[in-house]
């Protein structure tokens, strides 16, 4: 008889990318899999301390869901006082050296534990690819992005050689350059919408040089899976544009989506997630809040927060806002005077909450967001409607396509150029106007309910997602059969 096919799913230590990977090994663990969920022990304790749990009581939880499921952790070689996602460059180092410990972990033998099949592993994390090998087993690559941006990010160095990469200041500033070189019919793309680390004028040299060396080694795989859905980005050929050798490259998102659709919990948080915020949705109008949240890395100025806080305030609608204890370049935020007394009756401020459950409350109706891939696709399969304002990688490209492709969200004009240009308070209060209220918001809510009808679908039994992740299942399948 053989034994059940073992699925070691790889994640990098951020919440944009354990979210998905936790939704992904379980909707493999449904379909039969023996899973191994591998990330380093500083992600492993954080998420552990956020949901108060102990590791035997998580075990026993995941287990009598009838999941045949583990958890490994690997140290991360950096100091335990080290920020890690607040230092990407130096996580990324960092990252880049963590095949021993995983290859060595993956070979302490166990008898309860089926062999290999395939090790899924996070599209930022070369170390993968050595102990793929050298175990034997296909490396899938998963992107916890869209499809767009993996085709742009896989072909880093040809356009490094195009020479589009670095992107220059004056073609940042320029309104009609585009690109359109690359494969897999992706939309002409703007210099703004390159993966902001290959920026002339980058942060970090350390960071612009990961993600290159992360390039070459996205284009080492056996299978591609991303996790978007084929009616969102149709247009886009992903098995030209993203396979590697020819290998199947396969749309099987929103990862969360089944999970939440089938009342099972969708969101693994690194911190403690506020829980009063939803008796206070419960008691606004329907669609009259508006939810702002940067996800769990952008920071800005508390000069920028400022003129933020004052453009809630002057818009009038009630909100519900995240502020996450580093959002002031790093440190907490001190709001404008006499904020939260002039804006106690309509605001609630939270530290971190659940933010898809925020989402599909009814309540909700703009979401003000930094554009990370995850948010993204939240709202679109929540059927909200977005402000974007992106920080970082490929937040740049996913703001512009909510805005130029999908017509679903507005976003502050200048800020893809520069970052760090200062929104003022009135731009603030007649964006958000605009995506509130009036014949603007009727469009991009006609738009945005008929991608989140088409995301249900996806995922639902016959739908592509769906049937795609049953392929890749079968294929794995295939490949087990093939070595007995
Ligand atoms: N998130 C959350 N609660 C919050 C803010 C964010 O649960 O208060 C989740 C959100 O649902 C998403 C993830 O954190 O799944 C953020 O991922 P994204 O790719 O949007 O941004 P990143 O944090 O990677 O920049």
């Amino acid at each position: 008889m053989m034994s059940p096919l073992h699925a070691v799913i790889v994640a990098c230590p951020a919440q944009g990318h354990v979210n998905p990977l936790m939704n992904l090994a379980e909707l493999l663990a449904m379909r039969g899999f023996f899973i191994t969920f591998v990330t380093t022990e500083w992600m492993d304790q954080r998420l552990l301390k956020a949901a108060s749990k102990d590791a035997a009581a998580r075990d026993r939880e995941i287990q009598g869901r009838g999941f045949k499921f583990r958890f490994l952790a690997i140290p991360d070689g950096l100091p335990p006082e080290h920020g890690r996602t607040s230092e990407i460059g130096e996580l990324l180092l960092a990252l880049q050296s963590l095949g021993p410990a995983l290859e060595s972990v993956l070979s302490v033998a166990d008898e309860s534990v089926p062999p290999i099949t395939c090790i899924i592993t996070d599209s930022y994390l070369s170390c993968t690819a050595e102990v793929a090998k050298n175990l034997g087993v296909p490396r899938v690559v998963f992107w916890t992005t869209c499809t767009a941006y993996a085709i742009i990010l896989k072909n880093a160095h040809f356009l490094l050689s195009q020479g589009h990469i670095p992107v220059k200041e004056e073609d940042l500033k320029s309104k009609d350059k585009l690109i359109t070189c690359l494969p897999g019919k992706i939309p002409p793309i703007r210099p703004t919408d390159i993966v902001s680390f290959f920026r002339e004028k980058h942060v970090s040299e350390v960071i612009y040089s990961a993600s290159l060396y992360e390039s070459r080694i996205q284009n080492i795989a056996d299978y591609v899976l991303v996790n978007t859905f084929e009616e969102l980005e149709g247009g886009i050929d992903a098995q030209i544009g993203l396979s590697v050798n020819g290998c199947p490259s396969l749309a099987i998102g929103p990862v969360f989506l089944p999970n939440f659709l089938q009342g099972r919990n969708s969101v693994y948080s690194m911190w403690e997630e506020d829980k009063t915020c939803f008796q206070w949705l419960d008691g606004q109008a329907q669609g009259s809040v508006l939810y702002v949240s940067f996800g769990s890395m952008a920071i800005k100025s508390e000069k920028q927060l400022h003129e933020l806080a004052l453009g809630l305030e002057a818009c009038g609608y009630p909100f519900l806002w995240v502020l996450r204890s580093d959002i002031a370049d790093g440190k907490s935020l001190d709001l404008p005077e006499g904020f939260k007394d002039r804006t106690k009756d309509r605001a609630l401020i939270v530290s971190w909450t659940n933010q898809l459950k925020v989402l599909s409350h009814l309540s909700i109706g703009g979401f003000l967001t930094h554009s990370g891939w995850n948010s993204t696709l939240e709202a679109i399969s929540m059927g909200i409607p977005m402000i974007g304002w992106p920080y970082c990688g490929d937040q740049f490209l996913n703001c512009r396509f909510v805005k130029d492709v999908w017509n679903v969200g507005f976003d502050f004009k200048g800020v893809d150029v520069d970052e760090f240009k200062v929104v003022t308070q009135e731009i603030v209060e007649s964006t958000i106007r605009s995506i509130m209220e009036g014949s603007s918001r009727v469009k991009l809510r006609e738009n945005v309910v008929r991608l989140k009808e088409a995301a249900h679908k996806a995922v639902t039994e016959g739908g592509t997602s769906y049937s795609n992740l049953n392929t890749f299942a079968e294929d794995m399948q295939k490949i087990a059969k093939s070595r007995v």
